[in-house]
């Protein structure tokens, strides 16, 4: 009965690798009929609306995207709402497995060939030391791209990080400027339940939500954190923006939602938008004597082909991807094109460079009160398989964190640089068994890790042959600016007092496992300085936000790749709309504010091609008026830029104002979402210059 599939509108096909194999043997039988229940669930499955890979390409779109991740199904889904465009996403892996919609499943896809790309860094001389000093990255490779694959942990960084864009340049992309396309894309359940209003919205495509289960243990952490002091929290995007949380995620009803879902599965049906699997883009293709972009050049089954683009390439590959796809295009630094003889189309010294990533350390825990009882079990099975619910509508202790002021932190308490993560009670695999207390493990372990979330430490990436399947060369420098260190240190100390709470202490006797770290000596309850430096060394959390490699900028700025339109400098009819755009890392998880940039480039691209009737007897013509007005309908790194000063003041404009010839300026009063626009709460975003000089200014400016 529980294996029989659900009797769908669409029959239900098994998509993806099996999730089986990254379970021991002994769990085989039980995982096996466990997987099959969840593979034959129409509401998981959703044979219905699933994208299937374009058969026949056609010769020419109006526009490209590449890369099918977190981004570019934004992009893609955004850009063919409009049915007179023709779309093509090129994505290098296949649909996303039904299994990984399986909240407790989120490591399945992580190191197998078919769904990860399984990078690993240069060696480290201070980092990853107890795994030889290679750092190991999961990236995904699949549609939907990390959002398949991430902890699904919903954070937006902080206001201090985008108002911190904008002064160093990225204007346009203040906290007052990005905050409605965080509120686009969301559809928050909880409104009135521990998130407010005020931050959050209805509507958009992705539910946000707390997962259906979070163990004791993690209510009892929070309760832990708030006797150290931190504020009671439920809603780190809200007004506090410190403390400890059982975090909202991207999840429905118990289950993923990665933006494929979200985006591109309700656009699958319309005939406008391909999107080919499992095809690798070699190359973007680009006339040398305009500059213009003409197509793009992608591996298909062995064969090499090319796909002509009428009006624009979107690349989307994520941090890592992103700006080898530019370099083997002949977009980067001279000296690197030149030794790999790749035709320079534009010399930019900042493709792959301004790699940077949030880095902590792991940090291990015994629950010596604590049994392991499996937390899968057949009746927890039951839970999820009747009602969506129980521990494997959640993801164990991972979405709990905390984010807080280290000492280092910049004054002001704005742009907190610490946050906890939490590893343990993971109901991944099982064999069924519903173990006594008695017959198990007497105690459990569990991790935290403490990260600093501002990095100072800058690494780069680059390409090591003419291969686009050779990985690029990744160097992250992990611990060159030893501040990374020196905050991770005083996080540790903190984790180590959460442990010693009472609760913690008397409950659980939580206490430093024993003979965990020992190439840096023995762990103790309050360990020396030098023993949890050497243990970041050692064990490090290398994390999984890389940022920065194709950093937005002016034009003034050597190091910039794109604009603030995300457009490549010097290049026609390319932008970049994924986490390698963001001159700084933000201060927590990158997922939501990567949605974000591609909301933001899908409007940019809109709003540049998108032709309107302006009266019942006009000509068609773009929002800026008409194609030869806007330059032709041409992105140009020249002629098109916004006039910023109009609006470093927030005031809504006047319509005459807001058309200049030859020039985008952004109409304050125009959003697709103006029922949010209109109630704006204006006075708590506005860009405040005299607290950017006394917080933020300073510290932008060394920091780079
Ligand atoms: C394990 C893990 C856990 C995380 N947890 C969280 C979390 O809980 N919350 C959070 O906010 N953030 C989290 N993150 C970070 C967040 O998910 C990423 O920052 C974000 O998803 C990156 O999105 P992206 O679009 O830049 O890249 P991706 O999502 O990686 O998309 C890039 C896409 O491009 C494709 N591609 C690459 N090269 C090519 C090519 N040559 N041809 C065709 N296609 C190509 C890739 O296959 C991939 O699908 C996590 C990340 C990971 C890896």
């Amino acid at each position: 009965m529980i294996r029989s599939p659900d009797d769908c509108a669409c029959p239900i096909q098994e998509v993806g690798p099996s999730m089986v194999s990254s379970c021991p043997n002994q769990f085989l039988l039980f995982m096996t009929i466990l997987e099959a229940y969840v593979n034959g669930r129409c509401d998981l499955a959703d044979p219905c609306n699933r994208v299937s890979s374009v058969e026949n390409v056609e010769n020419e779109y109006d526009f490209v995207v590449v890369g099918g991740g977190t981004a570019g199904s934004v992009v893609a889904a955004r850009l063919s709402e409009n049915p007179q465009w023709k779309v093509l996403l090129i994505e290098a892996g296949g649909d996303e497995p039904t299994a990984s919609s399986v909240p407790a499943w989120v490591t399945s896809y992580w190191n197998k060939d078919e769904t990860d790309w399984n990078y690993k860094t240069e060696q480290q001389q201070k980092a990853c030391l107890a795994d030889g000093g290679k750092c190991s990255w999961t990236r995904a490779k699949m549609l939907g791209g990390c959002s398949v694959t991430n902890g699904m942990m919903y954070m937006r960084g902080h206001a201090a990080d985008y108002d911190g864009w904008a002064v160093n340049g990225a204007k346009g992309w203040s906290w007052f400027d990005v905050m409605p396309y965080f509120l686009k894309s969301e559809d928050n359940k909880e409104i009135g339940n521990g998130v407010s209003g005020q931050y959050h919205s209805t509507g958009g495509p992705i539910p946000v939500q707390k997962f259906p289960y979070a163990p004791l243990f993690a209510h009892d952490v929070v309760s832990a954190a708030i006797e150290l002091g931190y504020p009671p929290t439920s809603d780190l995007n809200g007004d506090t923006i410190t403390g400890f949380t059982i975090a909202q995620t991207q999840n429905k009803a118990g289950s993923r939602f990665s933006t494929a879902r979200a985006f591109l599965r309700p656009a699958a049906h319309r005939e406008n938008l391909h999107v080919l699997l499992n095809a690798h883009v070699t190359k973007v293709v680009i006339n040398p004597a305009s500059k213009k972009v003409t197509g793009v050049e992608y591996l298909k089954d062995g064969q090499r082909k090319v796909v002509d683009v009428k009006k624009e390439v979107v690349i989307s590959g994520g941090t890592i991807n992103s700006p080898q796809i530019l370099m083997l295009s002949g977009i980067g630094p001279r000296e690197t094109l030149d030794k790999y003889n790749i035709p320079v189309i534009n010399d930019l010294p900042g493709v792959g460079q301004n790699l940077q990533n949030h880095v902590g350390v792991q940090l291990s825990f015994t629950l010596t009160k604590e049994p392991e009882v499996p937390e899968l079990n057949w009746a927890t099975a039951m839970e999820y398989m009747l009602r969506r619910e129980g521990p494997l509508s959640a993801t164990g202790l991972s979405q709990l964190t905390g984010i807080v002021n280290s000492r280092y932190a910049p004054a002001g308490g704005r742009q907190p640089d610490v946050q906890f993560f939490f590893g343990g009670y993971y109901a991944s695999c099982s064999d069924g068994v519903t173990y006594e207390r008695d017959n198990v493990k007497d105690h459990r372990e569990v991790t935290i890790y403490a990260v600093a979330l501002q990095p100072r430490s800058r690494g780069y990436l680059t390409i090591q042959s003419v291969d686009p399947l050779s990985p690029p060369i990744m160097q992250p420098n992990y611990f060159l600016d030893e501040h990374e260190l020196d905050v991770i240190v005083d996080a540790a100390k903190i984790a180590y007092r959460l442990a010693n709470t009472t609760i913690m202490r008397e409950k659980y006797g939580m206490k430093p496992t024993e003979g965990y770290g020992s190439d840096c000596g023995e762990s103790q309850e309050s360990p020396s300085d030098e023993f949890l430096r050497c243990l970041a060394m050692f064990h490090t959390a290398p994390e999984n936000h890389q940022a920065g490699t194709c950093k937005m900028g002016p034009d003034s700025d050597p190091m910039a790749v794109v604009d603030m339109q995300l457009k490549v400098h010097g290049i026609d009819g390319l932008r970049v709309a994924d986490a390698s755009i963001m001159p700084t890392v933000v201060t927590s998880n990158t997922a939501a504010p990567t949605v974000m940039i591609a909301e933001r480039a899908s409007e940019f691209i809109i709003t540049r091609h998108q032709l309107v009737k302006r009266g019942p007897d006009s000509e068609l013509e773009t929002r800026f008026g008409s194609p030869e007005q806007s330059n032709g309908g041409q992105a140009s790194n020249e002629g098109d830029r916004w006039t910023f000063s109009e609006f470093d003041n927030n005031e809504p404009k006047p319509i005459e104002n807001q058309t200049k010839q030859g020039q985008e300026i952004w109409d304050h009063r125009w959003k697709p979402w103006d029922k949010h626009w209109q109630y704006w709460p204006k006075p708590a975003y506005t860009h405040n210059p005299e607290w950017h000089k006394k917080n933020d200014y300073q510290q932008y400016q060394h920091s780079r």
